[in-house]
């Protein structure tokens, strides 16, 4: 069993606070990944997991061992870092199985692991070539194999694929997710990308500040975001946030945004109330009619698969993900509705989702 539990870890670097009291339970198997903003934690959390940086206070535990003060090697666990640390003399060969090297393997057996890694990554052809001579997404693969041929009962993953451009990411990305359907080995993965982290995991953390803020399957974070942090963070484009007020004065219940008055059905929410009201680009449609809403565009994105819409609603930003087969045009006025079962409602002062 290869089990991750932390117990109200906590990790000061000097005087700064840098993780609050972190609890979270990894199951064998299950593909985590800890997303959010520059600076929340998300790499000392990892590190403190690989034993590169010491826990200040809580208890770490690895398949129901306290490892708090076990050594990275005792860990049983192998880390693929953002600039791969390949070793550039080596020969991929070489570098793939260098770590099994280390540990006394024969070398009948380091070939083979090698050729099972290679082949499992498809680099079979270039294990004779050096770092050098290999392009970014190749060599982050030869970091993989390097992983995968220790057969580590914990795979930590920082950044894998921040180094790589747009098209080898996704690529990589699938790579990285079939792996883990292949080996099954439980998994942390670091990223600030929330659309790497949601296609990857089975569960995302999201941290802010050195504290979790919510954890759940991707779609569950998407649809109930617990704030406004999330609900922006998850997403994307940006989910739309604006403030609003509740009147409930003519009988049924009104959101005033700017100029629109729009009647959304029952909301729990007192008459007079301000809150921020989130939409999703994707949850705002061309009406037939003249639109609860009617931004102006003011660029519009053609994608092929969908139009992206950027307007402006009474000074304030909204995106609207359109059908392509709109055709738009800068500084037109455009109709959109939306389900008010879409909407989702934070409080003004604390973030927090209302019901
Ligand atoms: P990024 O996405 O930018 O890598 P992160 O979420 O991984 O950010 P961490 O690197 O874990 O964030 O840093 C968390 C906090 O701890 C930050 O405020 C950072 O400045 C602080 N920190 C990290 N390492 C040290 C250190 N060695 N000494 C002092 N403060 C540190």
């Amino acid at each position: 069993m290869a089990d991750i539990q932390l117990e109200k870890i906590v990790k000061d670097f000097g005087a700064v606070r840098a993780i609050h009291g972190v609890d979270l339970d990894v199951e064998d198997g299950e593909f985590v990944a800890f997303v959010g903003p520059s600076g929340c934690g998300k790499s000392t959390m990892l590190r403190m997991i690989a034993g590169l940086e010491e826990i200040s206070d809580g208890t770490l535990r690895i398949g129901g061992r306290v490892v708090n003060d076990v050594e990275p090697r005792g860990r049983d666990v192998a880390m693929v870092f953002q600039d791969y640390a390949l070793y550039p003399h080596m020969t991929i060969a070489e570098n793939i199985g260098f770590g099994l090297k280390m540990r006394g393997f024969r070398p009948d057996d380091i070939r083979t692991k090698v050729a099972e890694a290679a082949r499992i990554l498809q680099i079979d052809a270039l294990l004779e070539r050096r770092p050098g001579q290999l392009s970014g997404g190749q060599r982050q693969r030869v970091a993989m194999g390097r992983a995968i041929t220790r057969q580590p009962s914990v795979f930590l993953f920082d950044e894998p694929l921040s180094n790589l451009d747009a098209k080898l990411r996704v690529e990589m990305r699938t790579q990285i997710k079939r792996l883990h359907a292949m080996l099954g080995t439980t998994t942390v993965y670091v990223t600030h990308d929330q659309t790497e982290a949601m296609t990857l995991a089975d569960r995302v953390v999201v941290l802010r500040d050195g504290h979790i803020v919510q954890e759940g399957h991707p779609i569950e974070l998407y649809e109930r975001p617990n704030s406004r942090f999330v609900g922006e963070f998850i997403g994307s484009p940006q989910m739309n946030v604006f403030e609003a007020v509740v009147d409930r004065a003519g009988g049924a219940p009104r959101l005033r945004i700017g100029d629109a008055s729009i009647e959304v059905g029952e909301v729990p929410l007192a008459d007079g109330a301000n809150v921020d009201v989130g939409i999703r680009p994707e949850h705002l449609r061309w009406s037939q009619g003249s639109g609860m809403l009617s931004p102006r565009v003011e660029v519009y994105e053609p994608l092929g698969s969908d139009t992206m819409a950027i307007c402006d609603l009474d000074g304030r930003e909204l995106t609207a993900r359109l059908d392509p087969s709109v055709r738009l045009k800068a500084d037109q006025r455009i109709p959109l509705d939306f389900e008010p079962a879409n909407l989702h409602f934070f409080d003004r002062d604390s973030g927090a989702r209302i019901a």
